[in-house]
């Protein structure tokens, strides 16, 4: 049995190290990626152990965006900023900080139900449909989305600046604020 992991949205430092898995101390066989590592071109990538990988031949498992020159040329310059631009690092600071940020707004506004997540990818669940704060949010210059009804998702860019962070929680507090009244 293979333990396959998806890190497609996980991946490429959005939780503070390259793979979320790090975080739990076990070795996938398998790893998915995607979306991050192309810094916004169409990427798809499977990682697998060498033992699994040599069982692989040309054309047995094939992705139409997988495997581009000009999106590899991107992934490969994705991967090199995270390492020169310490991105993992700056997650890991500014994921702390976020968090620190969103509980605060937990302690004021009792509809907001739970803080959760790591590094930079952050779901606050509230307990009221989240659709119209999304809209709110967006009016006022903060996008962000909302999973599950009733969970919003923040997932900054890894070089978030804490006054980003200031400007964007400042703007959910407003929003929260107006819906609770
Ligand atoms: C977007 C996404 C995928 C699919 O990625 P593709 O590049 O469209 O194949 C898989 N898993 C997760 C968690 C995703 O967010």
């Amino acid at each position: 049995m293979l333990l396959i992991i998806d890190e497609v949205q996980t991946g490429i430092g959005r939780t503070g190290k390259m793979f979320c898995y790090q975080h739990y101390g076990i070795t996938p066989d398998v790893v998915t990626l995607a979306k991050a590592l192309g810094g916004g071109l169409p990427i798809g990538a499977m990682i697998a152990r060498k033992e699994i990988a040599d069982t692989l031949g040309p054309g047995m498992h094939a992705s139409t965006f997988g495997g581009g020159p000009v999106v590899c040329k991107a992934a490969l310059a994705v991967l090199k900023a995270v390492q020169q631009e310490k991105l993992l690092l700056k997650a890991r600071s500014m994921g702390e900080y976020l968090f620190k940020r969103l509980n605060d707004l937990k302690e004021k506004l009792p509809l907001i139900v739970e803080v959760r997540g790591m590094g930079l990818m952050a779901g606050v669940e509230l307990d009221i449909d989240g659709k119209a704060v999304v809209q709110e949010c967006l009016r006022k210059g903060l996008l962000i989305n909302c999973t599950h009804e009733r969970v919003l998702r923040l997932m900054p860019a890894l070089n978030v600046s804490a006054k980003e962070v200031d400007k964007a929680t400042g703007i959910l507090y407003s929003v929260l604020k107006g819906v609770a009244k």
